[in-house]
């Protein structure tokens, strides 16, 4: 098979592939790019595996960046632009069900395609567009079919996190795990307890943007994989009611762990510490929760402008983006709008500072300012007084001081 009409990505490193060449040495494009291109999706990066070691690949081009040297990985500068050229290899050792303890250079192609992790990710293709196919990778393509190269099971304990790439692809691109592949996640799902929270985060979020989710959700959940994920371990049965839902992509990482809280029926602080054994980022972990927040002061209260001031826009749309998940007639607009229309977004745009009042109504400096200065805050922002310095000033004089 020979793709015809290539992306402008392709023929733009096109160069280097027929550099290497030239110098004697096989270039191809492997791994999702090829698979992406084949699907007709847009892609991102494309990768390049050769059969020159990485110092012949710096032989050959003047501007290169040692990236991954010891996996092979040089990455070969052409304008702006950087490529990932890797060397063919094969791995061996993975006595951590992580890592191989080994990498050998090898210079072919069927080698290196041999340790790729699935049928569709070990297609490669050369500079005229031609497609290397050594494991009926093709057929899969078209068959929607997620297949292990060679055997599941000796794949999967070589490396854990590939059970998570596998659910993780499914939910990308709408397709179904082979039968003894997922016989095989079922068999190794405990194995993933080995592999860093932070790489399964990943994967795990991936999976859940994917625009087919409940195909990765449904995989992740009758593979048991979701008990050796932190905090999931009792929640199957919640995390399952998420295939029950609308199935509108999600687009960003609040939104997807906003909806894992509600589904498991976690409050904000039991949200925060989900998070934090996730390994997440500080700023996920206060949007998260803001949403949460508000998403349970919404069932129980009527919501203040106060309350939209302190959830913030990030958190607010992901409340919303799951409320709507839960209720597909929900109107978000009238929400956003509720938000957009507060006197102010936040404490700098406040016409007066702490400062402002010490100067200005003969105040000492301490610990009362900074109180003055919160209640002037949500006095602004629910509308009791204007954001503008005179009124406020008479306000903190007739309703705020002594
Ligand atoms: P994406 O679109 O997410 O970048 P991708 O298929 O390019 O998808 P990468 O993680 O960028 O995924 O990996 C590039 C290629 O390297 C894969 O297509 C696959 O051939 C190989 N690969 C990556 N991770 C593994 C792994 N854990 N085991 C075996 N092969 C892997
Ligand atoms: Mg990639």
């Amino acid at each position: 098979m020979k793709i015809t009409n290539l992306a402008p990505e392709f023929i733009k490193a096109m160069p280097i592939l027929q550099k290497i060449k030239a110098a004697g040495y096989e270039a191809y494009f492997v791994g999702g790019s090829v698979r992406d291109t084949l699907l007709h999706l847009p892609i991102h990066d494309v990768d390049i595996a050769s059969s020159a070691y990485p110092a012949e690949i710096k032989d050959i081009f003047s501007h290169t960046i040692d990236t991954g040297i010891q996996h092979g990985t040089v990455t070969v500068m052409q304008g702006k632009e950087g490529y990932e050229i890797t060397t063919f290899r094969t791995e061996s050792g993975y006595q951590d069900f992580r890592r191989p303890d080994k990498v050998t250079f090898v210079r072919s192609l069927a080698e290196d395609l041999k340790r790729r992790d699935f049928t569709i990710n070990a297609l490669a293709m050369r500079h005229n567009g031609e497609i290397v196919d050594l494991f009926d990778g093709l057929t899969d393509l078209k068959r929607k079919i997620i297949r292990a190269v060679g055997d599941p099971n000796e794949r999967f304990h070589e490396d854990a996190l590939r059970m998570m790439r596998a659910v993780r692809f499914e939910a990308k691109l709408g397709f179904e795990i082979e039968e003894h592949t997922a016989q095989a996640l079922l068999k190794h799902h405990v194995l993933l307890a080995k592999i860093a929270v932070e790489r399964i985060h990943v994967e795990f979020v991936k999976m859940m943007m994917g625009h087919w989710r409940n195909n990765g959700l449904r995989s992740f959940l009758n593979a048991h994989l979701f008990e050796n994920c932190p905090g999931f371990a009792q929640h199957g049965n919640d995390l399952a009611t998420i295939l029950q839902l609308a199935a509108t992509p999600l687009t960003n990482e609040a939104s997807v762990w906003t909806l894992v809280a509600v589904a498991c029926h976690l409050n904000d602080r039991q949200t925060s510490k989900l998070l934090r054994q996730w390994k997440s980022s500080n700023d996920l972990i206060n949007v998260v929760s803001a949403a949460v927040k508000f998403l349970d002061t919404w069932q129980s209260n009527t919501l203040t402008p106060w309350n939209y001031y302190q959830t913030g826009e990030a958190a607010l749309n992901a409340a919303l983006t799951i409320a709507k998940l839960y209720k597909p007639e929900l109107d978000i607009t009238q929400y956003q709008q509720r938000y957009f229309e507060l006197p102010i977004h936040n404490r700098a745009e406040m016409s007066i500072s702490g400062g402002d009042l010490i100067k200005n109504l003969d105040l000492q400096p301490g610990p009362q300012v900074g109180k003055l200065v919160n209640e002037i805050e949500q006095r602004v922002v629910n509308g009791i007084v204007p954001n503008d310095a005179a009124a406020i000033y008479t306000d903190v004089q007739q309703n705020l001081l002594n």
